[in-house]
This record gives structure tokens, sequence and C-alpha cells, in this order.
């Protein structure tokens, strides 16, 4: 076996020669500068890259990823990425995006403890043991580790807005704003959690974390969740073949067409 990866040269080779044909002037404005309206913080994942999932080519997103999109107010890393893009580059949102079905955030959910996975969990470790009754009730193991996907994304969003990069920031009345997104591997689309924060005010005005997990006030995206996933099960033949629908492709449903 080869210990080279001469294949992935390769590939470089044909990506930058591909970029180039479809748009000649591309690298030379990516060396020019970089100005991304958008700072991504999610999970280390290999099935949610940020670009591919947004559609967006270089230079369009900052990134930073991380096992289960955690924000430590003591990790240097997602600290200076943070200052950087807000303070320098002055990016105008901020989006944390957790995924469905994340190991990371399955770890916080085990039994056994004693890595250092389980350290840099912690705070949603201890927010899982605060619930635990509650979230366990949930049916479904499956369904249990999305709901706690989704409370560890509005947790990291609070994390964010608690920062004193973002707080100058909101201070200084510069315009940025703060989103807490959800992914699904198993159709590719993003689902908007919140909270959003655009304001100091807005995000002392968020009930506590502790009151969103006992009432989840999530109507519009749980009612679009559940809309796809009823879509998700349909094809066309069954749409075909209501008498309701319209014989065509155009009528098949959407995501995208759905109400928000
Ligand atoms: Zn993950």
């Amino acid at each position: 076996m080869s210990r080279t990866l001469d294949y992935l040269f390769d590939q470089n080779v044909e990506w930058a020669h591909r970029k180039t044909r479809l748009d000649p002037g591309f690298f030379r404005r990516m060396a020019e500068q970089q100005a991304p309206r958008f700072l991504w913080l999610g999970c280390s994942d290999s099935r949610v890259p940020a670009n591919d999932v947004l559609g967006m080519d270089p230079g369009e997103i900052f990134v930073h990823r991380n096992i289960a999109n955690m924000v430590h107010t003591s990790d240097m890393n997602i600290l200076s990425v943070l200052e950087f893009a807000v303070d320098h580059l002055q990016v105008e949102h901020v989006v944390v995006c957790g995924h469905y079905g994340c190991g990371g955030v399955q770890q916080a959910l085990a039994q056994t403890r004693g890595s250092m996975l389980d350290h840099w969990l912690q705070p949603l470790t201890m927010m899982y043991h605060k619930h635990r009754a509650r979230i366990n009730a949930i049916p479904g193991e499956a369904a249990r580790l999305d709901r706690l996907c989704e409370i560890n994304v509005e947790m990291q969003v609070r994390r964010v807005a608690a920062t004193p990069i973002v707080e100058n920031a909101w201070a200084r009345g510069q315009p940025l704003h703060l989103h807490g997104w959800i992914y699904a591997i198993h159709d590719g689309l993003l689902r908007d959690l919140g909270p959003h924060l655009s304001s100091i005010d807005e995000r002392d005005a968020l009930p506590s974390i502790d009151q969103r997990v006992v009432d989840p006030v999530e109507p519009v995206s749980a009612m679009r969740r559940q809309a796809m996933d009823v879509f998700a099960k349909l094809d066309l033949h069954e749409a075909a073949s209501c008498s309701c629908c319209i014989r065509s492709e155009s009528a098949s449903p959407t995501p995208s067409a759905l109400p928000d």
C-alpha cells in the first residue's frame, strides 16, 4: 500500500482546473482578501461540511468546527476565531449549527465516563443529568439524542452571546446576528431552531435554558421537521394516486415549499 496520498493532490489539481475554467478570476480574488459575512460554529463530523451544506464557495464563510459544536469560554481556539471574525472580518451572522444523531452529543447520554471527550462535553452532560427524567421520558433512543442535540445548539448560542467579544460588538452598535440551526444528515436539510439574537436586550430577555428544556417552544421547527419527515416518505406514485393531487412532478411537495 502506498504511504503517499498522491491521488488527493491529483484531485486538487482537477478541482483547481475546474474552478479556473468556470471562473478565471476566482483564485486571484481569493488571494486578494476574504470578506465572509458568516461565521459557522459547527461539529467536526465529516458529513457536515459548512460550505457544501450552504452551497458556498471558499471565501464566503469563516468556519470553526469541534466535536459537538461546543462553545467553551476558556477555549482559546474558538475565542480567537470568534474575535477575528467579529472584530476584524466584521461578519454579520454567527451560526451555531449542530446536527441530529451527533456522536459527540451521544456521549453525553452515555453511562461510561473518563475520556477526554467527557471533559469536553461536561456542560452538556450536566444539563442532561439535571433534566434526565424529562429527557429519558422521550420515547425512542434516537429521539432522545435528537432532542439533546437541539438543546445543545441553544446552549451554545447562548454561550456565544455571553462572550465579551459579542457583547462589545453589540455595545458599539455593530450589526451582529446569532442563529441556532441544526442539520439532518438523512435529508441534507437545515432547520432553524433559534434563538435569534441581535442585541444584549434580546439575549437578556430569553427564558432560562432550563425553562426551554422543560417547555420547548419550537412549534415552527417541530412542525417543519414533522412535515419534512412526512413528505420524505411520499413518492410521486403516491402523490399521483391521490385524487386531490395534480398529476405532475411540479405538484410534488418539497420542503422549500412548506410554510414557515
Ligand atoms: Zn456531531
